[in-house]
């Protein structure tokens, strides 16, 4: 068994790996410690459903690696967006999506602090809404 000084230096080196913060509920579900239902998942990204839907079809698809917002991406994050953007392609056609929405919100819009996009698609989508 670990004892804590090895446990503590483990979970620092994996928290440096993927960028994860304690305090965040995205990175929680990432972690596997807070329960969600789970649409997809890749090396890089993860999507499951929204809690409080606004469609018939709420996703949102989100970085494993903790990335504030739209205006925390750097030149490193370029696959890691190509990874969401291609979950979300291949939830179009898995789910025959014939018009859909992806959205980032920023600002006093964005509540929770860990970079998503939202997939929505059937029903009445509205911008307000979000
Ligand atoms: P935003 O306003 O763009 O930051 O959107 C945050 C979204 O996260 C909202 O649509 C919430 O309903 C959703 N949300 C917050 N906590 C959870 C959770 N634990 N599981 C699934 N969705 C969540
Ligand atoms: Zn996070």
């Amino acid at each position: 068994m670990l004892n804590k000084a090895k446990w503590l230096a483990k979970e620092a080196a994996l928290r440096v790996k993927y960028m994860t913060s304690k305090d965040c509920i995205f990175c929680q579900i990432v972690a596997g410690e807070v329960k969600t239902e789970l649409v997809d998942q890749s090396e890089d990204a993860i999507a499951f459903n929204d809690v409080n839907p606004i469609s018939a079809v709420h996703i949102l698809i989100v970085p494993k690696r903790h990335i504030e917002s739209v205006l925390k991406i750097g030149d490193d994050d370029a696959s890691i967006l190509v990874a969401m953007h291609q979950m979300a392609q291949q939830l179009v056609k898995d789910k025959k999506l014939e018009a859909f929405r992806l959205a980032f919100n920023g600002g006093s819009y964005q509540h929770v602090g860990h970079l998503h996009m939202h997939l929505l698609a059937g029903g009445n989508v509205k911008w307000n809404k979000l």
